[in-house]
């Protein structure tokens, strides 16, 4: 076991629950300092504070899995597992069979994404340490009930940096199948796990989709970024009168169209294939509402300042195409930009696109994307419901 002393006054964080410590706040390393593998923390005075997996070629040298002196094994990750999953029965529905089980930091398994798609889970390990304990993992999410098949999707630019390769393919049971039928809120979507986005479908979007419906009679949407056309789905299913699905990737809108037959709406409006910056700024005609989920603009925080830019382009050519009283559901998914600052990047969208604007609601992360109180950085996803007054 490795044991790391901090540097003095660097404690505090640590004990208070944040799951990271950066290099710079490590006085020293016993032990064998260039192995992964579970370490305990001290403060500089060498009393006991936590335990967490180390990683000496990551920035963040060590990712904090308990604050009690319990060993880490496959029991650990089993309750973590348990609590996690019993979070999620305390509150989905049941006509929903799709979900994140695992939200890393959020279910305190950091570096750790489990989401569940009907009888399948797709896992990503973020982190060198998690490795050393997939295997218990794996053993005790296959223990979990009706789980056919476990995939893992391990890739990206956070396995760059804690200097791990990649790997995709089965790691337990079922292979899945090309697609996976899945159920949410009682719409049913089809999900490539292999060649989808991040593992196939963006269960964050859930509730807010949700609300799109409640608004959408009589109205014409538009829906940009809108990968498999779940906003697209729920609009129609709300009686929306006619709605349009722009999204640059040509497979997510073949799986937007196969979507929206399933349901019941094979004329399901227009799918575009296209940039939906440029489609926004040269469009001729108007919308009731309009979304705008685009992939995060700031990956890095290095990334704001330019990601500031698309965000307020994207936003001001949305709400020039808004009709009287029309509604757009902005959000943004990165996490290194805070909420303040998005919502001053749509104020001056707003201010320059000569729109008076009122936030109507203010969106964020389902219950099965929870953030930890000690963890605000896990608060991701953010968005406004603007309603756009003449
Ligand atoms: N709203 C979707 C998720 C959007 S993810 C849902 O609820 O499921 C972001 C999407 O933006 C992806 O499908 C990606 O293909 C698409 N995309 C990325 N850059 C784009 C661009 N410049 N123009 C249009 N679509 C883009």
């Amino acid at each position: 076991m490795i044991r790391l002393y901090l540097k003095p006054n660097r404690e505090r964080p640590v004990r208070n629950g944040h799951p990271w410590i950066f290099s710079g706040a490590v006085e020293s390393v016993e032990g064998d300092p260039e192995a992964v593998g579970v370490a305990d923390v001290f403060d500089h005075k060498k009393t006991w504070i936590a335990r967490g997996l180390y990683n000496p070629k990551s920035q963040i040298r060590v990712r904090l899995l308990t604050w009690h002196e319990e060993t880490i094994d496959r029991d650990f990750f089993a309750r973590r597992i348990a609590q996690a999953l019993a979070l999620r029965q305390d509150f989905l529905s049941t006509k929903t069979n799709a979900y994140r089980l695992i939200n890393g930091e959020g279910d305190f398994l950091p570096g750790l994404i489990v989401d569940r798609y009907a009888d399948f889970l797709v896992c990503q390990f973020f982190i060198a340490g998690l490795e050393l304990f997939k295997d218990d993992i794996v053993a005790a999410l296959s223990a979990l009930e009706s789980v056919h098949g476990i995939f893992e999707k391990s890739e990206g630019r956070v396995r760059d940096e804690e200097g791990l390769g990649y790997f995709v393919g089965v790691v337990s049971g079922a292979e899945p199948p090309d697609t996976i039928s899945i159920e949410e809120n009682g719409f049913k979507f089809l999900v490539d796990v292999r060649c989808g986005q991040k593992t196939g479908f963006f269960l964050d979007q859930r509730d807010n989709r949700a609300f799109l419906s409640t608004v959408a009679r009589g109205r014409t949407v538009l829906d940009c970024f809108s990968y498999s056309g779940a906003f697209s789905l729920y609009a129609l299913g709300g009686g929306a009168k006619e709605v349009i699905s722009l999204d640059s990737s040509r497979p997510a809108l073949e799986l937007a169209e196969k979507n929206l037959a399933l349901n019941g709406f094979p004329d399901g409006g227009e799918l575009l294939k296209g940039d939906a910056f440029a489609y926004l700024k040269e469009c001729d005609r108007t919308f009731d509402a309009i979304v705008l989920d685009p992939p995060s603009l700031a990956p890095k925080r290095s990334d704001v300042t330019a990601a500031t830019g698309g965000y307020k382009f994207l936003n001001l050519h949305a709400l020039k195409h808004l009709n009287p009283g029309g509604y757009l559901l902005t959000f943004s998914c990165s996490q290194h930009l805070s909420t303040d600052l998005f919502q001053k990047v749509v104020f001056g969208a707003a201010v320059d696109a000569g729109r008076k604007v009122s936030i109507v609601k203010r969106l964020g992360q389902p219950v099965d994307h929870p953030v930890s109180l000690h963890h605000p950085e896990g608060e991701y996803l953010k968005g406004l419901v603007l309603r756009v007054l003449d």
